[in-house]
């Protein structure tokens, strides 16, 4: 992949799946262990979409972690994050 916003919505789009995931515990109103168990995995869910939003989101350049992407530009060293060289 070598856009770095399709990256960064790809990783937000993991982390809406677990809160889609954590709302959908409503259906299960009730069923303790079945909430128990959707909240795990919308948690897991989440968190893992974070992690991959912190190892990806990355300059190419300095390394340094883009957060949520201002701009076209490195916000720290300058550069382009879409070209590696
Ligand atoms: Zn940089």
């Amino acid at each position: 992949m070598k856009n770095m916003k399709i990256k960064a919505w790809g990783c937000v789009g993991i982390m809406m799946l677990g809160v889609l995931i954590g709302l959908s515990s409503i259906a299960f109103l009730g069923n303790d262990v079945m909430i128990v168990l959707i909240w795990i995995l919308a948690i897991i869910c989440f968190l893992t979409g974070m992690i991959l939003h912190f190892v990806l989101i990355r300059c190419p350049h300095c390394g340094s972690y883009l957060g949520r992407l201002y701009g076209p530009k490195c916000s720290f060293c300058g550069r382009d994050y879409n070209k590696t060289e």
